[in-house]
């Protein structure tokens, strides 16, 4: 496919870009070694001052570089202007943050004094995906950058326009040339920085494949990976749980980004006695959602980002009917109606796959668009087994009303996070990552900030 910002409402080119030259990569990474050299020793506080100018900057021109997302990736124009103002917020949590969470903590011993210092590593590596093309990156940038790390990002092929305005929101906050750079290259040109002396760490969200990948070639290089992957997130409700309140957000907590989350719900776990009420009021609610171009206001779902993706979701949706999954709404692209300029993209209906039988293999996979499992269980045992059936152990929502289940649910879910009552969501206070295949390491809080620095111990005697 190349480099290339496509629409996938329209399938219409908007720009395609060259991949960088060796040469090229070769003179970024030079500029972003020097830099570190003088970056390292910049203080907190001027740190601050450019990232809060970079959040400012982002709010001001929230509504242009929401378009520039909607139309490289096809979220909803509000959803994307949304997590433009999400951006800003970490900006600003990290330079108001990071001088506290990275000061010298002074631990007693038997030495007349000894501490933790926390020291930037260098040039950091940062594999992108396109579903979050903001965020996703400032989540990497802000406590990189706070921390005296320099970045270098590899975005996804399908989002180079985010990724420029990104590397110019940065540059134009006052960091240094080279504090922070774009690197329009492919992901078979990952491997080869990763061999390269300078940079010292990598972080990759994505694929399960991809993670795999760059972690090999890191681990050769006996360097530290972070890995934020895939996953198939259950929502568990509870027959003591508010049932209309859980409806209504398990739709949310589904389509948000046309279904292409990580930390989406994917699987619906309800108990047996309120199983048919809920499941009629989702297909309700599923039935309501208006399909079509991102950037009408009126939108709830927008296109899969692109073609393959569309593809793949359909097969995986086909298999799991194969293998005796119920539809109980969607699920046929060929029914949708969509306006002549809208043929070419790449929409797919919302869909609910009921009681997919056990040992099916989808039952296992992460659906990456708008497609919900709805699974009945008897009790909370069972449905904590289910929820840790997959491979994945990303994020968990689970809705109920009893303390004694509530508790039984925090401590058998595998997970990164479990949310009671709530939706999962990324929040710049609080670490987020996952367990299992869906990853290791932590974005985000405190821990984020803490992964790519050195943590030295210091003894004075
Ligand atoms: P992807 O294909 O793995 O792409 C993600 C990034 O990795 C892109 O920049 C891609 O570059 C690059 N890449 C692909 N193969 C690579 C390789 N062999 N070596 C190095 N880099 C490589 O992911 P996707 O399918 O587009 O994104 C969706 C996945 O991301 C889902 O599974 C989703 O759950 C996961 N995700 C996880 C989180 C989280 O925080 N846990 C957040 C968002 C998404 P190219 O575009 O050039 O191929």
């Amino acid at each position: 496919m190349g480099i290339a910002a496509i629409n996938p409402a329209t399938g219409q080119t908007i720009q395609t870009f060259e991949p960088l030259s060796s040469a090229d990569i070769a003179a970024k990474l030079a500029i972003a070694q020097q830099t570190f050299e003088s970056y390292r020793h910049s203080s907190f506080q001027q740190r601050a001052e450019w990232l809060h100018r970079a959040a400012q900057h982002l709010l001001d021109q929230k509504q242009d570089y929401g378009k520039i997302m909607t139309l490289e990736m096809g979220k909803p124009l509000a959803a994307a202007v949304a997590e433009v103002e999400k951006s800003a917020w970490v900006c600003r949590y990290y330079a108001d943050q990071a001088a506290e969470i990275l000061a010298d903590q002074v631990i007693t011993t038997d030495a007349s004094r000894s501490f933790v210092r926390y020291q930037p590593l260098g040039v950091i590596l940062a594999v992108m995906p396109w579903n979050f093309p903001f965020w996703q990156v400032f989540r990497f940038a802000a406590p990189a950058l706070m921390a005296g790390n320099v970045g270098l990002l590899k975005h996804a092929s399908n989002v180079p326009q985010s990724a420029l305005a990104i590397e110019a929101v940065l540059s134009e906050a006052g960091f240094p040339t080279g504090a922070f750079q774009t690197l329009l290259i492919g992901a078979d040109q990952v491997g080869p920085l990763l061999e390269d002396d300078r940079v010292k760490a990598a972080t990759l969200t994505g694929s399960e494949f991809a993670g795999a990948s760059l972690a090999s070639a890191a681990g050769k290089q006996i360097k530290k990976t972070v890995l934020e992957l895939g996953g198939s997130d259950p929502f568990i409700v509870m027959a003591s749980a508010d049932l209309e309140t859980a409806a209504a957000t398990a739709v949310t907590a589904r389509m948000i980004n046309n279904g292409q989350s990580c930390i989406a719900a994917k699987r619906f776990i309800v108990q047996d006695s309120i199983a048919d009420a809920f499941a009629e009021q989702l297909v309700h609610r599923y039935a309501a959602l208006k399909l079509g171009d991102p950037l009408h206001p009126d939108t709830d779902i927008g296109p899969l980002a692109t073609p393959t993706i569309l593809q793949e979701l359909d097969e995986q949706v086909q298999a799991a009917v194969a293998a005796g999954g119920k539809l109980l709404i969607g699920g046929n692209r060929s029914a949708l109606q969509l306006g002549s300029e809208l043929q070419q993209g790449n929409f797919y209906p919302p869909t609910i796959l009921a009681d997919l039988p056990v040992g099916s293999p989808t039952r296992q996979e992460e659906f990456f668009g708008p497609v919900a499992m709805l699974f009945r269980v008897p009790d909370l045992a069972a449905a904590i087994q289910l929820a840790n059936e997959t491979p994945f152990g990303l994020g968990a929502s689970a809705w109920s009303q009893d303390p004694e289940e509530i508790e039984q649910l925090i401590d058998g879910i595998e997970a990164g996070s479990v949310f009671i009552n709530s939706m999962v969501k990324s929040d710049p206070r609080l670490p987020f990552g996952g367990i299992k295949r869906s990853g290791y390491g932590r974005e985000l809080g405190a821990e984020g900030i803490r992964e790519f620095v050195n943590i030295k111990t210091v003894w004075l005697k």
